[in-house]
C-alpha cells in the first residue's frame, strides 16, 4: 500500500537565527511549494524554539560510572524515558514522509544547532541500531530527505576546480553519514549560492527557482511513491 494514501507529511527542520534572513524566506518558499503540492507541512524552527543542541548526560536516567550515550539512547527508547522534547521531535520525524533540513552553510557544514538536533533526535534504537539496522535496514528506510541551503560562496566556487571544490563533496557527510545512515533516500539538494551578493530582483527570482525546484521534487516523490 502507498505510504501516501493520506496527504504526505513534510517535516522542515530550519536553522537560522534571523527571521528576516534569506534562508528563512527560502524555507517559507519551500513550505509554500510543498503545501501547494498537497503536503501537510510541519515546520520545526530550532532557533525560534530555543532548541538545546548539546547531548548531555543529564537528559538520561542517572548512570553510575561510564556514561555511554548510544547505550542510554537504546535504553531510553525501550523504557519510554527519552527526554520529552526529544521524544516529541522524534515522533515528528517518524511521522514525516519527507525531511527537509534548511540551513545556511556554516564552515562547509551544518550550523551547530542543527548538528545538535541530529545528535539528540537521531537516537540509536529509535531510527537506527537496536531493533533496526543501518542504511536500507534502518527505521527511516523508504522515506525521503533533502537539504535546502544558502551559501556565502558563489556557484562557481563550488564547481570542480573552483576555489572551494564540488558542493557534493561537502554534503557527503550529511547525505551518507546522517541521512542515508538512518535509511533516508536522499534527494538532490536545493542550493541558493551567495544570496547576500544578489540584487533584490535576483533574490526574488532565486526564491521563485526554489519554489519551482521544490515543487518538482514534491511531484516526483508523489509519482514514485504513490
Ligand atoms: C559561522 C559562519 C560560517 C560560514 N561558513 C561558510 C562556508 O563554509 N561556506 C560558505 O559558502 N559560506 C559560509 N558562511 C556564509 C553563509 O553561508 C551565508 O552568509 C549565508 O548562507 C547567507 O544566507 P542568509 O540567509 O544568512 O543571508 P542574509 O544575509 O540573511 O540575506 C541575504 C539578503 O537577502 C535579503 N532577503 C531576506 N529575505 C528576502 C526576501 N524574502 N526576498 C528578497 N531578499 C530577501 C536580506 O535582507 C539580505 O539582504 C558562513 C557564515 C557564518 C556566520
Amino acid at each position: 500500500m502507498s505510504t501516501f494514501a493520506a496527504a504526505p507529511t513534510a517535516l522542515i527542520v530550519h536553522a537560522h537565527p534571523e527571521p528576516q534572513s534569506f534562508s528563512t524566506a527560502q524555507m517559507t518558499a519551500a513550505a509554500e511549494a510543498l503545501r501547494d503540492a498537497g503536503y501537510r507541512v510541519d515546520v520545526l524552527d530550532l532557533y525560534a524554539d530555543a532548541w538545546a543542541p548539546v547531548l548531555a548526560r543529564e537528559e538520561y536516567a542517572p548512570v553510575e560510572g561510564h556514561f555511554k550515550p548510544q547505550a542510554e539512547q537504546i535504553r531510553a527508547v525501550k523504557d519510554g524515558t527519552l527526554d520529552a522534547t526529544v521524544k516529541g521531535h522524534l515522533d515528528r520525524l517518524l511521522a514525516a514522509d519527507l525531511l527537509v533540513l534548511s540551513f545556511p552553510m556554516w564552515w562547509f557544514s551544518l550550523p551547530a544547532i542543527l548538528k545538535g538536533w541530529i545528535d539528540r533526535v537521531f537516537v540509536m534504537g529509535g531510527v537506527f541500531g537496536g531493533d533496526h539496522g543501518l542504511f536500507d535496514d534502518a527505521a527511516l528506510a523508504g522515506k525521503r530527505a533533502m537539504l535546502l541551503i544558502t551559501t556565502g560562496g558563489s556557484s562557481e566556487s563550488f564547481q570542480p576546480g573552483g576555489a572551494f571544490g564540488p558542493m557534493d563533496d561537502f554534503l557527503f557527510h550529511i547525505h551518507r553519514g546522517m541521512l542515508q545512515f538512518v535509511g533516508f533516500q536522499v534527494l538532490d539538494p536545493v542550493v541558493t549560492y551567495g544570496p547576500a551578493r544578489m540584487t533584490d530582483q535576483e533574490r526574488a527570482a532565486a526564491l521563485d527557482e526554489v519554489k519551482a525546484s521544490v515543487a518538482l521534487t514534491a511531484a516526483d516523490v508523489r509519482a514514485t511513491v504513490g
